[in-house]
């Protein structure tokens, strides 16, 4: 099959489209013929190489997937060849106790697809039967493969772990990328007032038409400033954190008493410094969230294939330009997913 791989860490120029070989199924996995493959930044840490994880090479990327079912396993009972499907990125072992409670994002053997497993940037994946989700009929390929990863990511981060609640304030920084885009759209269903922060008067009009009540252009303003002043000195109840260092101290100065920090990401840096005496005093939580659980990547596509939630593509690339999709994911110029035609 034809297939992106990379042979060793670095730039984009490492992506290889290139031969591999089809992958072969066992008795509980699906082989899927992949259509669309949405880019994550996770892509970008896993092509760069990550200290301490073992990616092993040669690899292919991509955690995103939608396609069709090309083969099933014996025992596999709930899909079938030729049916339309968008795969969960998560894969997990099914058997523990994390597992078996629904917190499967907590396995200890939880990897993505295309992290230390091979992914979906190639004409055919294989995934375990569970993985395969309902195709939402209204999307199309590549919209479909733009949901998985950064809804789950969001919904776990402000339901799950933020406990957000009807009539609060939430900031969402970073509201052009994939993850912010999702946020807006979630934060506003369940009632919250949003306040989104990006790097440009376009991409806060793009932030505005989701949904999002107030912005906050962070090149030209103080975020921490704006937040107290839109929200007359109090703060946010929640901030929706993934942007890491460059951000840190805004956010936290950014937190109402009792305000929640949640964070899924540290895209410009992971060395953050914390006043304690805030901690205590204003009574924050510091929550850490990663990926989502596939009961929640499930109520997700049903509000999907219900209009409530859309999901939002900046540009889409054909398989074989995935270095430029890369380069240009790496640019931070885009609003929303960078996607590969497969
Ligand atoms: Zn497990």
């Amino acid at each position: 099959m034809k297939a992106i791989v990379f042979q060793q860490h670095g730039g984009p120029e490492v992506l290889q489209f290139t031969e591999a070989p089809t992958p072969t199924i066992r008795p509980g996995e699906v082989l899927v013929r992949v259509k669309a493959c949405a880019l994550n930044h996770l892509d970008l840490w896993v092509r760069r190489g990550l200290p301490g994880v073992p990616i092993p090479l040669p690899h292919i990327p991509g955690s995103d997937v939608a396609g069709e079912v090309a083969e099933v396993g014996a025992d596999v009972t709930t899909v079938r060849p030729g049916q339309k499907v968008v795969l969960a990125p998560g894969v997990t072992c099914g058997k523990c106790p994390a597992c078996i409670s629904g917190h499967d994002n907590r396995c200890r053997t939880f990897t993505n697809l295309g992290y230390l497993i091979d992914g979906g940037c190639a004409e055919f994946v294989k995934v375990p039967e569970v993985n395969c989700l309902p195709y939402p009929e209204n999307l199309s390929f590549e919209q479909a493969a733009s949901i998985p990863l950064v809804f789950q990511t969001a919904w776990h981060m402000l339901l799950a772990r933020a406990e957000l609640q009807p009539g609060e304030d939430v900031l969402i920084l970073g509201a052009g990328s994939g993850v912010g885009t999702a946020a807006i759209q979630i934060a506003k269903f369940f009632g919250a007032r949003v306040i989104a922060t990006a790097s440009s008067q376009e991409k806060l009009d793009k932030a505005k038409e989701l949904g999002a009540d107030h912005l906050i252009n962070h090149k030209t303003q103080k975020i921490r400033e704006e937040v107290r002043r839109i929200t007359g000195k109090r703060g946010v109840d929640v901030v929706f954190e993934h942007v890491g260092t460059a951000t840190w101290d805004d956010s936290i100065a950014s937190l109402a008493a009792g305000g929640r920090l949640v964070t899924c990401g540290a895209t410009t840096g992971y060395d953050a410094k914390l006043d304690l005496r805030l901690l205590f005093a204003k009574q924050l939580s510091l929550l850490g969230s990663y990926m989502g659980t596939k009961s929640e990547l499930h109520s997700v596509l049903r509000l999907v294939a219900a209009g409530r939630f859309r999901p939002i593509i900046d540009r889409v690339f054909p398989l074989s330009e995935a270095a430029a999709a890369h380069a240009y994911l790496e640019s931070g110029a885009q609003f929303g997913k960078v996607v590969l035609q497969v």
